[in-house]
């Protein structure tokens, strides 16, 4: 195989905020020379201005969404023995996090979509079920209601994790909206991202809302009086002042990620060897976001090493392993749909330091690949 002069990394932490980086130096500066590191205004302006593009009552910004899914389960107040039913092609954080929880994870199957199954979640249902924690995968938003549908039937608790969804769309509702409580991660190689780990919950119920605010501060009231155990995450003022300057346009991001998918739709959608995500405007109840570009492929391993050979960086998401795959964590479980999937799937490059003739460089590599098939 020849070694290639092209190189399309996966993702570049290097170039990550390359155009931002002036703008970053005046924000470091100004919060310096301020002193304002932890819950200053700079957080609570992020705040706000999160809870008005989501459309949410109340946003808080925490360590990073990990620890944004465990405040929220502790907020929601899950019982020993509660258990929730979650997808297991996620990251190992969602279940983590009800297991921190308090509560008992119960992997299921997903769909051809990649995300959680209802059918299977019906399945899953036992009276020990306590509540359903979907994940927004990919930038995608599940079909909500046979979700919201079964939630109500079976008196469960919603509560998502929308670390990979900032700012997509079912029905025209944002993801992490739907339940009780949802979460963002802001990891530097997420849609919005920050410098280092950062995070933030959303919830429209007041109640949890004062919840959240005080187990992410070491349970203190408005006034600083201890009146619970929390916990210290807090996102730093410094990141919130980062995010906030992104999040202001946020929106051509997205819609830049978008074109980038439609490329790669009208390049790879003759190719009989592959089944690629949704297009963005197929499908008039989703706006997806395009966190990933998560395709199925025939010889997903060989592609992965032509890919490779020609420059161009791929992954597979959590090392390969859906969560009921890793055997310590003690899952007994048959997930066929999932682990097939794992056989087949592959994350393409996806990011805004791409062009068109990255997009059209990658498709060219995958289309020579299956013409030699
Ligand atoms: C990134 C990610 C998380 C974890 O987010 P952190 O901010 O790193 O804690 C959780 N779930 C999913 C689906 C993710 O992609």
């Amino acid at each position: 195989m020849s070694t290639s002069e092209r190189k399309v990394p996966f993702f570049k932490y290097q170039r990550a905020f390359h155009n931002q980086e002036s703008q970053f130096v005046e924000i470091f500066q100004d919060i310096i020379r301020r002193g304002a590191f932890i819950l200053q205004r700079d957080l609570a302006d992020f705040e706000q201005a999160l809870a008005s593009y989501l459309g949410v009552k109340h946003a808080f910004g925490v360590g990073n969404a990990t620890d944004g899914m465990i405040i929220a389960w502790r907020a929601i107040g899950l019982c020993q023995g509660d258990e929730v039913i979650f997808p297991s092609h996620t990251m190992v954080a969602t279940p983590a996090a009800i297991h921190f929880g308090g509560g008992i994870p119960v992997p299921v199957d997903c769909g051809s979509d990649h995300l959680i199954d209802p059918t299977q979640i019906e399945n899953a249902i036992t009276d020990r079920t306590r509540a359903i924690a979907p994940v927004q995968l990919n930038g995608r938003t599940c079909n909500m209601d046979p979700i919201l549908e079964l939630a109500d039937r079976h008196q469960l608790i919603i509560m998502e994790d929308a670390a990979q969804a900032l700012g997509s769309r079912f029905k025209q509702r944002p993801a992490g909206t739907f339940g009780q409580a949802g979460v963002f991660s802001f990891y530097p190689a997420k849609v919005l991202g920050c410098l280092g780990d950062g995070g933030a919950v959303v919830t429209n119920d007041d109640e949890l809302a004062r919840k959240i605010g005080r187990l992410r501060d070491h349970g203190r009231d408005e006034s600083g009086e201890i009146c619970m155990w929390g916990m210290n995450s807090r996102l730093d003022n410094l990141q919130a002042a980062f995010l906030h300057a992104q999040l202001k346009g946020y929106r051509e991001v997205v819609e830049f990620r978008r074109t980038l998918a439609l490329r790669y739709q009208t390049n790879l959608a003759s190719c009989g060897h592959l089944a690629l995500p949704p297009a963005p405007e197929s499908d008039a109840d989703h706006f997806d976001v395009y966190q990933n570009y998560e395709i199925e492929a025939n010889y997903r391993d060989e592609l992965k090493t032509h890919l490779q050979s020609r420059g161009i960086g791929t992954l597979i998401q959590w090392g390969g392993k859906p969560v009921h795959q890793h055997e310590k964590l003690g899952f007994r479980v048959e997930l066929p749909a999932t682990d097939r999937l794992f056989a087949r799937c592959l994350l393409l490059p996806m990011n805004i330091c791409l062009g068109n003739d990255d997009i059209d460089y990658v498709s060219e590599s995958i289309l020579e690949f299956y013409r030699q098939r």
